[in-house]
């Protein structure tokens, strides 16, 4: 397994649409089993395959966070929300590519979700808590877009310049 380089934003392969997969193959198995690596080493809990510069929809979650729990990699093929409940959850999002900046976004609290999985099976699950907050964050990334773009313009616009400026001095390293 090989830990690929994280995409910081701004970028425009962050922004763009990822191509659904149509044929399971090894080669996107093995590009799963990279982004599960990458997001265990960052460390995160959630990591979409255009953050790597993918553009496939394809995306890694494991939002176990109590210390001693079992780990539940968990991978998805052209994920899906079906449907979404009334009631929203407010949780203060981090974002590989945005690195030490976190605001709050609001989103619906529980979300139904399909998804192939690495076996090639189709998989639905309600997901609650943290775990539909992350699933959301990635699918998101899939259509191009990032937790930033909830927030005000201005807030946005902040973010935006300080990895302008972060960017800058990494080039610079
Ligand atoms: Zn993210």
């Amino acid at each position: 397994m090989t830990i690929k380089p994280i995409l910081i934003h701004p970028d425009p392969r962050l922004k763009k649409l990822a191509a659904p997969v149509a044929d399971l193959s090894d080669e996107l198995r093995q590009l799963a089993d990279d982004m599960l690596e990458t997001m265990y080493d960052a460390p995160g809990i959630g990591l979409a395959a255009p953050q790597i510069g993918q553009l496939t929809r394809l995306i890694v979650m494991d939002c176990v966070k109590e210390e001693g729990a079992a780990p539940q990699p968990t991978v998805m093929f052209n994920p899906e929300v079906l449907a979404a409940s009334d009631e929203l959850n407010t949780y203060e999002e981090g974002c590989l590519s945005i690195p030490e900046q976190f605001a709050d976004v609001t989103r619906p609290a529980e979300v139904t979700v399909r998804w192939i999985d690495r076996d090639g099976a189709e998989q639905t699950r309600d997901f609650g808590g943290l775990w539909a907050t992350c699933v959301q964050h990635e699918i998101d990334h899939l259509d191009g877009k990032l937790f930033i773009d909830y927030l005000k313009p201005l807030k946005r616009q902040l973010i935006t310049r300080k990895m302008v400026k972060l960017k800058r001095e990494r080039a610079r390293l």
